[in-house]
């Protein structure tokens, strides 16, 4: 069995199907009956990345997205801890960002939310290093987005809807969280270190730069400085942390003390 096929949420097991000739039809648009249907009830899984760009959007820091928006699970087969998006408690269990024009937050959409109707399988050739990856179609029901003309390939798909980026910084966060010492589970010492250095930044940035992380650690060519003001510096410390902190491994290295 593939490893999306035993990885994905049961909910969705049965609806992932091949895509035939690598194209499939879909289109999503304010004229489609369905139009936002997709939007509710969901177990929307967000990716540290996804809790970056949505705070960003919303002028949060990622404490105060995560405190308003977000629930922590431990998701089906997995020993860590999860950050899921919070639908609204209403009768239909709406997210806290669709509108009847559509999504409010479109430009920093999350990550799963960009790549429906696909569902993607990853992971990283742990000896060579590049990433391999597949596709499925999952089929809803009521989206009447495969009735519509528009024909797509994969990386047609993936280009439109910006993916390549969030693929790039999602894809060594999960090479991280799959590899096996971790799968095996954390310690309740490791279970809020990892917390914060995935999900909120904004509190692991001050963890650098207010306590004797500096003084502690050499980062090789890292520039920790940059991770002051910039995000995306800040998103590879994190990284680079975590792998240190649950793996011994990676460009951090405690500095000798005298
Ligand atoms: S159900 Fe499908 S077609 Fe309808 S709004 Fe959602 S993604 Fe678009
Ligand atoms: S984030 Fe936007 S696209 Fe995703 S479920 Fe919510 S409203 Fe829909």
């Amino acid at each position: 069995m593939d490893e999306i096929e035993s990885t994905a949420p049961e909910k969705i097991r049965d609806r992932l199907k091949p895509i035939q000739d690598g194209t499939f039809r879909f289109a999503c648009h304010p004229g489609v009956s369905c139009f936002t249907e997709c939007c509710r009830d969901l177990n929307l899984m967000l990716t540290p990345y996804d809790v970056l760009r949505l705070s960003r959007h919303l002028n949060l820091s990622t404490t105060e997205f995560l405190d308003r928006y977000t629930d922590v699970v431990v998701a089906e087969g997995s020993p860590l801890p999860a950050v899921c998006l919070m639908m609204q408690e209403n009768d239909r269990r709406t997210c806290p960002f669709v509108s009847p024009a559509g999504c409010r937050v479109y430009s920093d959409r999350p990550s799963a939310c960009r790549t429906y109707p696909l569902a993607r399988a990853s992971r990283k050739h742990r000896v060579h290093g590049t990433v391999l990856e597949s596709y499925y179609l999952v089929v809803e029901d009521h989206c009447r987005g495969f009735d519509e003309p528009r024909t797509w390939s994969v990386e047609e798909w993936i280009a439109d809807q910006g993916l390549e980026e969030y693929h790039r910084m999602n894809n060594d966060w999960m090479d991280l969280v799959t590899h096996p010492a971790v799968r095996q589970g954390l310690t309740e010492k490791q279970i809020p270190m990892y917390y914060m250095a995935s999900y909120d930044l904004d509190r692991f940035r001050a963890f650098v730069f207010e306590s004797r992380f500096r003084h502690m650690f050499d980062a090789g060519k890292m520039d920790v400085e940059r991770a002051r003001e910039d995000d995306s510096a800040l998103y590879e410390l994190a990284l680079a942390w975590l792998k240190f902190f649950l793996l011994g491994e990676g460009p951090l290295r405690p500095k000798d003390r005298p």
